[in-house]
C-alpha cells in the first residue's frame, strides 16, 4: 500500500483552503476529489458574499472564523488579483418591528469584533440608494463579492507549487483507523495509508465518517440538507450595495431571507430562500417559488418589474441541524474530540464557509495539534 503524508478528500474552497494550509506548513498533500474538476458541489452554488460576521453567535467557529476568514481573504485577493469587491451591505427594515431590532444587529456584530457597522435613517439609505423603500437601515462597509472561481484556482495553484497533488475521479469509498495512519480507499480500488486525512467532503462528509471503522459513531453527526433557490434578474439593477431584509426572530428557518446579491459583472440575483430535501441532486430551480420572491423583494424595491425574475441556480446547505432547530455551529472535529490522531472532520461548513476558508485552513492545522 502506498503510503502519502497528508490526504485532503474534497477539492472544494474548504478542501482546497485547507490543502493550501498544510502546504504551507510544509506537509506534503494529495487531495482527492470525486467529481472530474474541482468546486463542481457547493462551492460553485452559493452567494459569493464575503460576510462581515454579524449575525453568529458570539464566540461560535461561524463567528471567529467568518471576521479572522474575511480579513485573510481580501489580503489574499489583493495579492494574488483575484476578483472581488468590498461593495459593502444594507440591512434594511420594512416593518416598525424590524426598524426597531436595527440597533442589536449592530450590538451582536460588534460582540464578533465588527465593529465598523452603522445604524442610519431612511433618508440616508435611500440617498444611497435611490430605488430602495426602507424605515431605516444598518451600514455594513466590510461585505463584500469574490469570484469563487478565480478563488479556487489561486488555492489549487498554492498547493500544487508546494509540491501538492489534486486527483479527480478519485471518489474515497472507505477509511479505517490502521497502525500507524489512516487506510483511504478510492471507487477504483486504490489503497493509501495517510498520516493525516482531512476530510473536507462537504455533503459526503458524515456518509464518510459513518463507515469509518474505528471512528466511533458516536462523533458522526445527522446530515441534513435545505436547499436554496436563486432568482436571477433580467435587465439592469438600480442597486451598488448588496441589499438584505433585516432577519425576522425565526431567521434560523428562513435564513438570511430573500436577498440581493451582485456578482463582479453587475448582474443581480435574489436569493436563496429555504427548502429542506433529501436528495443530494435536487438542484432544480422551481419556478412556481418565484411567486414569493416578487412579494418578499417588493418590500425594498417596490419598483421590481413584473416579468424580471427567471429561474436561476439552487445550492444545497449541508446542515448538521434540522428544521425547528438552532443552526449548530461549525466542526472542526479533529484528534482531542474523537481520538483518532491524524483525523480530521469537517461537518456542517455551510455559510459563511467560503468567507472562512483560510481560516478554517488555519483551525485544520491548529485541531492536528503538534503531533501531526
Ligand atoms: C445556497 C448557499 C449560499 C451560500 N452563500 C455563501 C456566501 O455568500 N458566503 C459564504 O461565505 N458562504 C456561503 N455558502 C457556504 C459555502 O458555499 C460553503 O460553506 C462552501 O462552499 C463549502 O465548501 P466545501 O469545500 O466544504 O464543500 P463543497 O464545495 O461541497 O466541496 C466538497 C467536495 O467534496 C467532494 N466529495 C464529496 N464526497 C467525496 C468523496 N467520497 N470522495 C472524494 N470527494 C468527495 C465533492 O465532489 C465536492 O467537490 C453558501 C452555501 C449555500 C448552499
Amino acid at each position: 500500500m502506498e503510503q502519502v503524508d497528508a490526504v485532503v478528500i474534497g477539492a472544494g474552497v474548504v478542501g482546497l483552503a485547507v490543502a493550501r494550509a498544510l502546504a504551507r506548513v510544509g506537509r506534503e498533500v494529495m487531495v482527492l476529489e470525486q467529481a472530474e474538476a474541482i468546486g463542481t458541489g457547493t462551492s460553485s452554488r452559493n452567494s459569493e458574499v464575503i460576510h462581515a460576521g454579524i449575525y453568529y453567535p458570539a464566540g461560535s467557529l461561524k463567528a471567529r472564523l467568518c471576521v479572522q476568514g474575511k480579513a485573510q481573504l481580501y489580503a489574499y485577493c489583493a495579492e494574488r488579483g483575484i476578483g472581488h469587491q468590498r461593495c459593502g451591505k444594507l440591512i434594511v427594515a420594512t416593518t416598525p418591528s424590524q426598524r426597531a431590532a436595527l440597533p442589536a444587529i449592530v450590538e451582536k456584530a460588534r460582540a464578533n469584533g465588527v465593529d465598523d457597522l452603522r445604524l442610519i435613517d431612511a433618508a440616508e439609505a435611500q440617498a444611497l440608494e435611490p430605488a430602495l423603500r426602507c424605515l431605516g437601515a444598518v451600514l455594513s462597509p466590510s461585505t463584500g463579492i469574490v469570484d469563487s472561481h478565480a478563488l479556487m484556482l489561486g488555492l489549487l495553484g498554492d498547493v500544487e507549487n508546494a509540491g501538492g497533488l489534486l486527483a479527480c475521479h478519485s471518489g474515497v469509498k472507505r477509511l479505517a483507523v490502521a497502525t500507524g495512519g489512516i487506510e483511504v480507499e478510492t471507487v477504483d480500488g486504490t489503497r493509501l495509508q495517510a498520516r493525516t486525512v482531512i476530510n473536507a467532503a462537504g455533503h459526503g462528509a458524515c456518509a464518510l465518517a459513518a463507515g469509518m471503522a474505528g471512528l466511533d459513531a458516536r462523533h458522526v453527526p445527522q446530515p441534513w440538507l435545505a436547499k436554496g433557490s436563486y432568482f436571477t434578474l433580467a435587465g439592469r439593477v438600480p442597486f451598488a450595495r448588496l441589499i438584505y431584509p433585516a432577519p425576522e426572530p425565526d431567521k434560523h428557518l428562513t435564513g438570511l431571507g430573500v436577498h440581493l446579491t451582485l456578482d463582479l459583472g453587475g448582474q443581480a440575483k435574489f436569493g436563496p430562500d429555504v427548502q429542506w430535501v433529501q436528495a443530494q441532486d435536487d438542484l432544480q430551480v422551481d419556478p412556481a417559488r418565484g411567486e414569493a420572491f416578487y412579494a418578499e423583494v417588493r418590500r425594498y424595491w417596490p419598483a421590481l418589474p413584473e416579468g424580471a425574475l427567471q429561474p436561476g441556480y439552487a445550492g444545497l446547505r449541508p446542515k448538521i441541524s434540522g428544521p425547528n432547530e438552532p443552526a449548530a455551529d461549525f466542526r472542526i472535529d479533529g484528534p482531542a474530540v474523537h481520538g483518532v490522531p491524524g483525523l480530521v472532520n469537517l461537518f456542517g461548513i455551510e455559510s459563511p464557509g467560503l468567507t472562512s476558508c483560510l481560516a478554517i485552513g488555519d483551525a485544520v492545522v491548529a485541531a492536528l495539534g503538534s503531533g501531526m
